[in-house]
């Protein structure tokens, strides 16, 4: 059998949160539960929003509470570069192979347009896209890219996408009805997180994808680029409930209380770690932990599939 190979990407836009960890430690927890590897992928795609020393500060938080990793961030390793900022030339030969199999289109829609208040509204708050731009013709689109740089989407078919949740279950999605036709590349030249991610997944061999619920939406998409790419093997996807804040608000990378820097003045990482481990009912109460303890205990049945709340007492000093 194949050797598990388990990722954590984060985007490095601002310090990670307990939610961030969270997801990282089940990350790491899935994979070394089957003796397989992890990497590290900084999905830096976006130059306004990511910055090095984030990615820099975040490495130091995983090892300090001992979520190494064998490949990936400043480490390296044999399908380096593992920082998506520095794979452009890679992404562009997918949109290419893409390109050949007339699959993309540019789009010239604005914001404005994109948004207009027919465009039906899909679950995850993305507006389903109209196609306007799907049947230009060549002319038409030369005239447009006069006044305008496209972006670049993929023509999605009538397909439904069916695949098995480690811990959602089934999942079904009508690429076209419940997706549209999404973008591979943005106007100002940056490469789609739907693209990087799936060429990153398969250029690394990752078998497992653990990461948060809020991207169980992005699947199905995910998977059938992967399939358009020629993946023999697809990734097994665990989505996992998100951790909000007491009150039931999403945790944000400013939410200074519960950022790891204030946490790590008043706890130890077996500390921290056994409170996210109760909260992923790994264990019966937040006891101290270690990382090494943890291994055996995790098991995808035990994970709550509802967001989490975090216990006004949880955390407190
Ligand atoms: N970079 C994404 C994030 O930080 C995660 C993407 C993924 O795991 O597929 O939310």
């Amino acid at each position: 059998m194949k050797q598990t190979v388990g990722r954590f990407a984060p985007t490095p836009s601002g310090r990670i949160h307990l939610g961030n960890l969270f997801c990282g430690l089940l990350a790491w927890l899935a994979a070394r539960k089957e003796n397989g590897k992890m990497i590290l992928r900084i999905e830096d795609l976006d130059p306004q929003r990511s910055r090095m020393e984030y990615a820099e500060k975040l490495q130091e938080e995983l090892l300090w509470f001992g979520l190494d990793w064998d490949e990936g961030g400043t480490k390296g390793g044999q399908h380096s570069p593992y920082i998506q900022s520095q794979c452009d030339e890679t992404y562009q030969v997918a949109i290419e192979i893409l390109q050949q199999k007339e699959m993309l289109y540019p789009c010239f829609c604005s914001r404005a347009e994109l948004h207009t208040a027919n465009a039906p509204h899909l679950s995850d708050g993305r507006y389903l896209y109209s196609g306007a731009c799907r049947d230009l013709t060549p002319q038409q689109q030369a005239e447009k890219a006069k006044q305008k740089t496209p972006a670049l989407r993929v023509k999605v078919p009538e397909q439904v996408i069916c695949f098995e949740d480690l811990l959602y279950g089934t999942q079904q999605e009508n690429l076209a009805q419940q997706a549209g036709d999404f973008m591979l590349r943005r106007a100002d030249g940056v490469f789609a997180y739907q693209l990087a991610v799936v060429v990153d997944d398969l250029r690394m061999g990752v078998t497992q994808v653990v990461r948060g619920r809020d991207l169980l939406g992005c699947t199905p998409r995910q998977i059938w680029l992967s399939q358009q790419l020629g993946a023999e093997r697809l990734p097994q996807y665990g989505h996992i409930p998100l951790v909000l804040d007491s009150e039931g608000n999403r945790l944000s990378k400013r939410d200074g209380a519960l950022s790891l820097d204030c946490l790590r003045q008043h706890f130890t990482s077996q500390q921290i770690l056994g409170k996210l481990a109760f909260l992923a009912n790994l264990i019966d109460c937040p006891k101290e932990i270690s990382l090494q303890e943890l291994i055996p205990l995790f098991e995808w049945e035990k994970i709550p599939k509802q967001d989490i709340c975090l216990p006004t007492n949880l955390f407190e000093v």
